[in-house]
């Protein structure tokens, strides 16, 4: 199709990618972000070689190489420092043909506004939209309407067009735990440079794995329930959570910034059973927000855009059949990623704590391919192979 007018909602990691995609196909774009300034909520990502797929088919690949952490190894250890399993990442990156990057949110941020070729038109609250058979209409909380041929919902987690698409009030779902991240100065008495070094054990894990200009992207995980009160000295919080953990994990609780942590509640939502209404397509969180247990939730978003990119390029039945097309593809691959995370989500965190107690003793003995070969699925299952 020729000429169309994508109205985008949110400037996130889904809208931003979707926007590039989607101009380089020669479409006009629009993105509104309801936030005067834009500053990603989290600290880092890991964004496996299916997310970097998408960025390499949008001439990004050198730069997010650029922006991206040496990650050759991962390193299980349990909570007093012992090797669990120690896993080259080499035969993945040969199975899939792409490494993968672990970033700073900031750097991807930065190179996706960089890559975006107009003004993400910030301080727009979208809360409502219009139909008819010619387009659809955003509403803006400040008055402003934006007509297009179709409108993107990437407006995150807590999308507010999610329930004009679904007809219903579906809410994210506890994923049963709390997780705190940043940045520290990388070094080698926290763990190597060139490995993402995880500590499990009592189903809480401490995680380390590095970005670009020397680095370490840390997170710390800790079962809580739902609305647990905040305790604002995060160091003290965790020092008491991890006490007796390992020295490298002392070392990063001294060393971190506890103004430049965040503490998030993890939630999912889904498997939804709709992506699209009309003219309007979800897209990114707003249809399939998934626990970062499998680092796939902005992969999935990512691929979402690429995808909904091809189906309106390569049809001419029209903006509802290319999004019919879309929402056939995608609802089941990212559905499946949220299961998927969840489970695994579940596993790690002690539901079930037999279940995390086999996993515990299976990563002892895995054969580091099994390991491999295990995400290497995951990422092969996508549009990119
Ligand atoms: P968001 O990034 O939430 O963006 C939504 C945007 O919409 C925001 O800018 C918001 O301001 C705007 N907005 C919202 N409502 C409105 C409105 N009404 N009007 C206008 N604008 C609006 N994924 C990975 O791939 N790998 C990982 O390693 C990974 N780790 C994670 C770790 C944690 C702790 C968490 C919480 C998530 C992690 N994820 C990871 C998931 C990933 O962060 C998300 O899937 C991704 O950021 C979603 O991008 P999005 O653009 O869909 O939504």
């Amino acid at each position: 199709m020729y000429n169309l007018k994508v109205v985008v909602i949110g400037a996130g990691i889904g809208g931003l990618t979707t926007g590039i995609s989607l101009r380089q196909a020669g479409f006009e774009v629009e993105i509104y972000d309801r936030v005067k300034e834009l500053r990603p909520a989290g600290a880092g990502i890991s964004l496996w070689s299916n997310g970097v797929k998408v960025l390499n088919c949008l001439g990004l690949g050198e730069k997010m190489a650029q922006i991206g952490g040496q990650m050759d190894r991962m390193q299980y250890l349990t909570k007093t420092g012992e090797l669990l399993n120690d896993i080259d990442l080499q035969p993945l990156v040969e199975e899939v043909g792409q490494r993968p990057y672990p970033v700073a949110r900031t750097d991807l941020q930065q190179m996706l506004l960089d890559a975006y070729p107009g003004e993400v038109n910030l301080n727009h609250k979208c809360i409502g939209v219009e139909e008819d058979a010619q387009g659809v209409t955003a509403i803006f909380e400040n008055g402003h309407r934006a007509i297009g041929d179709l409108l993107v919902a990437a407006d995150g987690i807590h999308s507010i067009l999610r329930r004009y698409v679904l007809n219903e009030e579906v809410q994210p779902k506890y994923g049963t735990y709390v997780n705190w991240n940043g940045l520290v100065p990388a070094s080698e008495d926290l763990a190597p440079k060139n490995s993402w070094a995880i500590y499990v054990g009592d189903h809480k894990r401490v995680s380390m794995m590095p970005v670009a200009r020397d680095r370490f992207y840390f997170f710390f995980d800790v079962p809580l329930p739902k609305g647990t009160p905040v305790n604002p000295d995060y160091r003290a919080d965790l020092a008491e959570h991890f006490q007796g953990w390992a020295q490298p994990v002392q070392l990063l609780i001294e060393r971190l910034e506890p103004s430049q942590t965040n503490r998030v509640e993890i939630h999912d939502v889904g498997p939804i059973n709709k992506m699209v209404r009309g003219r309007v397509a979800l897209l990114g969180d707003s249809a399939h927000a998934t626990c970062p247990d499998l680092g796939q939730g902005g992969c999935q978003a990512m691929e979402d855009g690429l995808v909904l990119t091809q189906y309106l390029l390569t049809t001419n039945l029209g903006v509802e059949y290319a999004l019919q097309r879309y929402e056939a593809e995608r609802k089941e691959r990212t559905g499946a990623v949220v299961q998927k995370a969840r489970r695994r989500a579940e596993m790690i965190h002690g539901v079930d704590p037999d279940i995390t107690q086999k996993w515990y003793r299976q990563l002892a003995q895995e054969d580091p391919t099994d390991v491999t070969s295990a995400i290497s699925k995951v990422i092969l299952a996508g549009p990119l192979h």
